[in-house]
């Protein structure tokens, strides 16, 4: 799974899997790292749940 740090490798919506206090989906662009956190700045690790359209 990718985590906080990785550099995403395919754009899309990705959800936050191991940290149920502050579950989010967020959007991402091949290319850019994954970030931690948004409300706590803990490390994470995402789930694929919707690739991007082209
Ligand atoms: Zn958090």
């Amino acid at each position: 799974m990718p985590a906080t740090g990785d550099t995403c490798q395919v754009s899309g919506i990705y959800k936050v899997i191991n940290h149920i206090q502050h579950p989010k989906e967020i959007t991402m662009v091949a290319g850019k790292q994954y970030p931690p956190c948004a409300e706590c700045s803990t490390k994470v690790q995402y789930q694929l749940v919707r690739p991007a359209q082209h």
